[in-house]
């Protein structure tokens, strides 16, 4: 018995995901088909390959083929119960879902049409065991500085409606570089006005000055990412000193070329650093991973002890968004757990 059978049955959070990276192949194909979509490929052995992530630009390309994909109430709910089933088998007890409103309603599918889906997933998805809540994410990277802020503007306001059904957060994705946190500033301090909590990626793409932006003009309470921060150590003291967490997923910064290998990864640097961190699928579907497998890498590849590993599997939970309340009830669950799978699985 090992340390990678005890990751594997242990109960999970998960805190950086994103729904329509999460999206199997053989659902892409199951839309398109009902939806008479076109798509680059037709088995699915060759939508798996085409599918799987090869450069930026590719999966690019995937992530605006699959959103095209999504047309109906059903389709969405689909999706997102999909997740879930994946989500339970890997024993995730709660997860923060982010998901990207403007990418739909820019396509034309109105909010009621993506959000009673979304909704009547995570009814289904709370029936079999998982908490979901919601991230919405402003898409940072259009030009045109109008349809750029009258998009935030309008995924603020969704995000904001839709507080009663489990949005919690609002984030921030897409392309980095030329996008600076500033340029949020007014649709993050709306969102946060009304109750949102703040989580915007910074610091994968660019460097410290990204998530310093975050933490300045956007009221980061977690940062996505964030590895990147490692290049100042004013920054990784300020994040231990505060305790503002990193939701950092290995094998999305490997495939995007942030890090060559895991032997140059800062994971075990900014965890000896006392930055809470936690580790994240992204887009799981895309890289070919599962939360499962990010984070066995911890007793493999970055050879972490039994005490960080638990560390590390709790810290989503004490980092959620979730309510006090509910975060203590959780971190009980979860060490009755732990404890009971450590006699299954770490004693001769
Ligand atoms: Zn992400």
């Amino acid at each position: 018995m090992s340390l990678i059978d005890y990751i594997t049955a242990a109960p999970k959070a998960e805190l950086h995901l994103h729904l329509e990276g999460a999206i199997r192949p053989a659902t892409i194909l199951e839309l398109a088909e009902r939806n008479g979509v076109n798509l680059p490929a037709i088995t699915l052995a060759e939508l798996s390959e085409w599918f799987i992530f090869r450069d930026f630009k590719t999966f690019v390309t995937v992530y605006g083929t699959l959103s095209n994909c999504l047309i109906t109430t059903d389709d969405f709910e689909l999706i997102t119960v999909q997740l879930a089933e994946e989500l339970v088998s890997q024993n995730v007890k709660y997860a923060e879902v982010t998901f990207t409103p403007s990418t739909h309603y820019n396509r034309g599918i109105c909010q009621k049409v993506f959000f009673d889906g979304l909704t009547r997933g995570r009814e289904k998805a709370r029936k079999m065991g998982l908490e979901i809540n919601w991230v919405f994410d402003i898409s940072r990277g259009i030009e045109d500085a109008e349809m750029r802020n009258a998009l935030a503007d309008y995924t603020v306001g969704v995000a904001l409606e839709g507080k009663e059904e489990g949005v919690i957060a609002l984030g921030l994705g897409g392309q980095e570089a030329g996008f600076p946190p500033q340029l949020f500033q007014h649709q993050f301090s709306r969102g946060i006005a009304g109750g949102l909590h703040s989580t915007p990626h910074a610091g994968e793409v660019v460097g410290p000055a990204s998530v310093w932006d975050a933490l300045n003009y956007l009221q980061a309470e977690r940062i996505g990412h964030g590895v990147r921060s490692i290049e100042d150590p004013q920054l990784v003291a300020y994040l231990a000193e505060r305790q503002i967490p990193l939701e950092i997923n290995p094998t999305s910064n490997l495939l995007l070329g942030i890090y060559p290998d895991l032997d140059q990864h800062p994971l075990p640097h900014l965890m000896a650093a006392g930055v809470p961190v936690s580790v994240n699928s992204d887009d799981p579907a895309l890289f070919g991973t599962t939360l499962t497998r990010e984070l066995t890498l911890l007793s493999g590849e970055f050879g972490f002890d039994l005490e960080s590993i638990d560390q590390i599997l709790l810290n989503p939970i004490r980092h959620s968004f979730l309510d006090k309340a509910r975060k203590e009830s959780l971190e009980k669950m979860f060490l009755t757990s732990l404890q009971g799978l450590k006699q299954k699985y770490l004693t001769n």
